[in-house]
């Protein structure tokens, strides 16, 4: 791949730092290993660090990219690689849902009606990208992420351990979450300030998840972290009392950061299921 077709500097306020480690961009397509029939996509293509070579293995792709003046160069770029759809709009404003319905750059729709996201995220916005992606989790088969490598530990992280937050809970309610492995800033242009870390987040099936009622749950997964020094019982209390965390096997005097994901959708599944009108505090 050239980077003639680039002329613009790096834009720091939509998080551009271009991939150029070429065993890094290997080992993230090796990560994504396109399949025939598979409906890639893109989020934030940049100058093509990732998507030239997965054009060259898979033929067809589909990115998503703000930035207006890489636009064109990526086009015409890719014209050498294979078939580019190019959508310039916020990735926040797209339907994933949607692209999954429709048909690809070039053959038809994926076998399974699901895509595949991949991504250098722009770093600012890697948590609203990835709970837009939990809102159309249905029509994701999979997601190989590169972010902060702290972001990823977040994601990861289990009861116990500093880390382990809302992001955590949240992410592994509703899909496996898999740290791959971790890229220094010396893998970009221009260099980070922060260690990025490569993980890959594959949605739980519909009927394995168990949350019930997706407000309830979000509410009390926010509210037991929002003072992670409270105990649950006082974290809590405009969401139920007391007794009603005892009812579903967790210990009211236990802090967020101890109670498994599946005691918090236990939890929320309870109360959503309290016949309306119930007073819970
Ligand atoms: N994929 C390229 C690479 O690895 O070298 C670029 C990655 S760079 C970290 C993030 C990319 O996301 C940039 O191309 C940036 O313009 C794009 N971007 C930033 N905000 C965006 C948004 N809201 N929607 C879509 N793309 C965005």
């Amino acid at each position: 791949m050239s980077t003639r077709h680039f002329t613009e500097p790096a834009k720091k306020h939509l998080g551009q730092h271009f991939l150029h480690d070429r065993r890094i961009i290997d080992m993230i397509v090796q990560a994504v290993d396109p399949k025939p029939g598979d409906r890639l996509v893109e989020i934030g293509p940049g100058q093509g660090a990732i998507t030239f070579p997965l054009l060259d293995r898979h033929g067809e792709l589909t990115v998503i990219e703000f930035d207006r003046d890489l636009i064109f160069p990526l086009t015409d770029a890719a014209r050498a690689h294979g078939t580019l759809e190019v959508i310039h709009r916020d990735v926040l404003s797209v339907d994933f849902s949607a692209i999954a319905r429709n048909s690809g750059a070039g053959e038809g729709p994926a076998v399974d009606g699901k895509i595949r996201l991949v991504g250098n995220l722009p770093y600012n916005l890697s948590s609203p990208i990835l709970f837009h992606a939990l809102d159309h989790a249905a029509a994701i088969r999979d997601m190989v992420f590169m972010l902060q490598k702290e972001v990823v530990d977040r994601m990861a992280a289990g009861p116990g351990s500093k880390v382990y937050g809302r992001l955590g809970v949240m992410l592994q309610a509703y899909c496996h979450v898999t740290p791959l492995f971790d890229v220094p800033p010396a893998a970009f242009k221009p260099p980070p300030k922060v260690d990025s870390a490569v993980v890959r987040l594959v949605p739980r099936a519909p009927e394995t998840i168990g949350v019930k009622d997706p407000a309830m749950f979000t509410a009390v997964v926010r509210d037991a972290f929002g003072q992670r020094r409270k105990t649950l019982r006082n974290a809590l209390s405009k969401l139920c009392d007391a007794a009603a965390i005892e009812a579903v096997g967790v210990r009211p005097d236990a802090r967020a950061e101890q109670i498994e994901v599946a005691d918090f959708v236990r939890l929320a599944n309870s109360l959503a299921a309290a016949p309306a009108g119930t007073d819970r505090a």
